[in-house]
């Protein structure tokens, strides 16, 4: 299968983009090339959204997304447009779009005006919104409306989307049988197992994936296949109804694949720390070794207000072992929706997740810089480590009060380095 063959648009926009992502990534053209043929690389490009493109899987750099977007609780576009700033400035390679409230239209185009990193979305959120709104039962929506929506974002720009193909109704039931702690927590997946469950139908992202195949190819618009059946709590990771939906993930990869589409697959979710690698090994080889796109994974579920601390832990296991993009937690998750501060600290605990993992996986840029600012510190060369930090200002910060200083005022007179010199 050579999905470069099968997609004359991906194939012309690597063309005109190869020698750039050589240098960007420091890796070999005929690589890049290779990995994108096979699928286990992606490369985010939606001609509509004039950006420079981006890849996704290892061994390219572990990229990190940044989730912004309104709630019906807190819904301001101006916040959210500063995110997008924020976002760009602390490293983040991604964002996704997750509004829930106001005019989704609009604030997707103004989000997508304001980025130059490729923009993510979930399709089905505007969909259960024209009802949820109106107080009206999600399960209504048509397969024509969700289909009219991909289409009318894939036109406006979004490189990838999250579609919940995978939610079958075999699925919702054993997840039903399963009797869950936390039952399904993700918000598309909850919408489509109520659309199961009350149309007594198959989900209609299943039904008709020849029809998302399509769209997909004529945009160059990556699917991100979602995890619906993820788990909420430790608990549920690696039940029936997590792999029953990994498994129809890794048919709808090659179904794909086969059309010259490209697709990621979203991993958990809640799973304790000695499950980490596993999970991501076998979805890896599940999936084909299509890029895995992990929301956290979080190893414990006790700790509300740091869960960007929790997220990193699992992350850099997780890349450790294979996963290839994290979706940033922040201090907010669980609790409501992230403010700038939260974003910069959700998006700089991710870099920290991946960056930790490209060092013991030996990737050489960032084995380089990390050498680098060893010898910085040696040198006490301030200026040097503020360039070579994933956070600039907050080593400004700390260092303001005492920056006349040649040591720092953790030891003062005490400082090992001088001491040795
Ligand atoms: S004062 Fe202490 S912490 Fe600061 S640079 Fe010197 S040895 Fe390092």
């Amino acid at each position: 299968m050579d999905i470069l063959q099968k997609n004359t648009l991906l194939k012309n926009i690597l063309e005109e983009n190869l020698d750039f992502l050589a240098q960007t990534e420091d890796l070999a053209k005929d690589l890049i090339v290779k990995k994108l043929s096979q699928g286990q690389m992606v490369l985010l490009a939606n001609p509509k959204h004039k950006i420079k493109p981006l890849l996704i899987g290892q061994p390219s750099s572990i990229k990190v997304n940044a989730n912004i977007g309104t709630s019906p609780f807190v819904n301001d576009l101006k916040l959210e447009l500063e995110k997008v700033e924020y976002a760009k400035h602390f490293g983040a390679h991604t964002l996704m779009d997750l509004s829930t409230a106001g005019n989704l239209d609009e604030i997707r185009k103004a989000i997508l005006e304001k980025s130059s990193l490729p923009v993510g979305t979930v399709p089905i959120y505007a969909v259960a919104q024209k009802y949820i709104a109106k107080g009206e039962d999600p399960s209504q929506f048509s397969w024509s409306e969700l289909l009219e929506e991909i289409e009318k974002q894939a036109e406006q720009g979004v490189s990838f989307m999250t579609l919940h193909c995978g939610v079958s109704e075999r699925a919702v039931l054993l997840a039903e049988k399963e009797d869950r702690v936390l039952g399904i927590v993700s918000r598309g997946g909850s919408i489509l197992a109520r659309w199961i469950l009350k149309n007594k139908k198959e989900n209609p992202l299943l039904e008709n994936y020849g029809d998302i195949l399509k769209l997909a190819k004529k945009y160059n618009l990556t699917l991100s296949l979602g995890d619906g059946m993820r788990p909420g709590a430790g608990d549920d990771a690696g039940d029936s109804a997590q792999w029953e939906e990994v498994i129809t993930l890794s048919e709808l990869t090659l179904e794909a694949w086969k059309e010259g589409v490209q697709v990621m697959i979203e991993g958990p979710g809640h799973v304790p720390l000695n499950y980490i690698a596993e999970q991501v090994k076998v979805m890896k080889r599940l999936c084909h070794h299509a890029p895995l796109y992990v929301l956290g994974p979080l190893p414990t579920d006790i700790a509300p207000g740091y869960d960007h601390i929790a997220g990193a832990i699992g992350g850099a296991l997780a890349a450790l072992n294979g996963a290839d993009f994290l979706c940033y937690l922040t201090p907010a998750e669980h609790l409501t929706l992230p403010s700038l501060d939260d974003v910069r600290e959700g998006i700089i605990a991710s870099l920290i997740a991946a960056s930790s993992a490209e060092i013991a996986l030996g990737r050489r840029p960032t084995q380089k810089r990390n050498y680098a600012i060893s010898k910085a510190r040696k040198e006490l060369d301030w200026e040097k480590i503020k360039d070579l930090a994933l956070d600039r200002e907050m080593v400004c910060f700390r260092r303001a009060d005492f920056e006349d200083k040649e040591e720092c005022a953790m030891c003062g007179e005490f400082c090992a380095v001088k001491m040795l010199r």
